[in-house]
């Protein structure tokens, strides 16, 4: 199934120890009469001398760790002088095959790192690298005609809220392709300039549509930068404004009430309800909620005004839009719950942009962002135990970026 223009297999040999098979070895030799290639412009070239033998890892057969061993020659081109030849199974100075790291690469996107090494008995640093290859060859490949609309948005990584626990993602959210496009350290204003310079000005021109956060290093870069597009404030990110909001009311409450009296607690275990969409909870959950509405708690008021929000999505009218934005503002700032005022503020002082949302809406996919969004803390969870940021940066390439694979003569899974 993996044929080598120019080599052959002369032998396969079963190695064992106490009658239990340790490894297969395939000994490969060059065709008695086709010339090696030059390694630097792959063009036959007379061969010069051998170098001694070398191993390679190979795909794993029924279990057992499999390696190539081939002496490769040196040939004389007329172009590179004495070069070691082409190997087409080798990549670099890589001791793991083209096919080996194609396959771990192919399960890395279906299982951790660490599964990937474990079940085939290498390392996670074979896994890494292979991975590492695998994106590296997608990203040279990859076509970005076509990117009209984007999402740029901020992950939180790791432990901790230090700058260096986010990372600005950009993806393309285009009905018919929604990918990461790019990813980079933190979350300033200069972290987003490269990601856009990365991905050329060609694409950035194309843009018609960015979607994102109301984190101001975002708004100024897509401003300066992107500035044809038609900028959106993204539903998924002022609802979370507002869930984070409702949070901190409940906390702050939940606290006061426990010194102040012991026993009913009025909003235990009501954190995720709280954060639901209303019409979701049901069962004693939403007897729960009810039992809170007819109280006179400051998280019923909060939440409340959390729950009418969602009315403002259905407008089909920017004007009608614009005047339930006022009203909601507005009551909100009497509410006397500070998280909230701030939200109403913060709406305020982004007003067009918000409303950009009713412009786009029919020809943007607005539930895009959010999408990948959950995509991308599935895969950090998943790596949870990355060593280094380089290594999470390729697991969320490989797994979100849909990049052109290497071609393989047969694909082992
Ligand atoms: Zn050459």
């Amino acid at each position: 199934m993996q044929r080598f223009v120019g080599f052959v297999y002369r032998e396969v040999r079963l190695q064992g120890r106490l009658g239990k098979p340790t490894s297969i070895e395939i000994i490969l030799e060059p065709h008695a009469s086709i010339r090696g290639r030059c390694g630097a412009c792959r063009r036959p070239a007379p061969g010069y001398d051998r170098l001694p033998e070398r191993r390679w890892l190979f795909v794993p057969l029924w279990g057992i760790p499999t390696y190539f061993l081939y002496a490769p020659r040196r040939v004389e081109c007329g172009e590179h002088g004495v070069v070691v030849e082409y190997i087409p199974w080798n990549e670099g100075n890589r001791p793991v095959t083209c096919a080996m790291m194609g396959f771990l690469a192919r399960w890395a996107r279906r299982m951790s790192w660490r599964e990937v090494a474990r079940t085939f008995h290498t390392s996670w640093e074979a896994v890494y690298r292979s991975v590492e290859w695998f994106v590296q060859w997608g990203l040279a490949h990859r076509d970005l005609r076509g990117v009209t609309a984007i999402g740029v948005d901020e992950i939180h990584w790791g432990r901790g809220k230090r700058a260096d626990n986010f990372l600005t993602v950009v993806y393309q959210i285009d009905a018919d392709c929604r990918r990461l496009l790019w990813v980079g350290r933190r979350r300033t204003q200069a972290t987003l300039r490269g990601g856009l310079k990365t991905l050329g000005a060609e694409v950035v021109q194309g843009i018609r549509f960015v979607c994102s956060d109301m984190w101001k290093p975002y708004l100024q870069v897509i401003a300066a930068e992107v500035g044809q597009a038609l900028h959106v404030l993204d539903r998924f990110h002022i609802t979370s404004h507002l869930n984070a909001a409702v949070d901190q009311v409940r906390r702050a409450e939940s606290s006061r009430l426990r010194t102040r009296r012991r026993g009913a607690q009025p909003l235990k275990h009501l954190r995720w309800t709280l954060l639901r969409r209303g019409s979701r909870v049901r069962g004693r959950a939403r007897q729960k909620l009810m039992t809170l509405l007819e109280s006179k708690l400051a998280t019923a008021r909060a939440w409340e005004l959390k729950e009418v929000f969602a009315h403002f999505w259905h407008y089909r009218s920017v004007n009608w839009a614009e005047v339930f934005l006022q009203c909601w503002c507005a009551r909100a700032m009497r509410s006397r719950l500070e998280p909230m005022k701030k939200v109403a503020r913060m709406l305020r002082a982004h007003q067009p942009l918000i409303l950009n949302w009713f412009r786009a809406k029919a020809e943007l996919s607005t539930g895009a962002v959010e999408g990948l969004n959950n995509k991308i803390r599935v895969v950090t969870r998943r790596s949870y135990g990355f060593r280094t940021y380089e290594a999470m940066e390729i697991a969320l390439y490989h797994n979100l970026g849909r990049l052109p694979e290497p071609e393989s003569t047969h694909k082992f899974c």
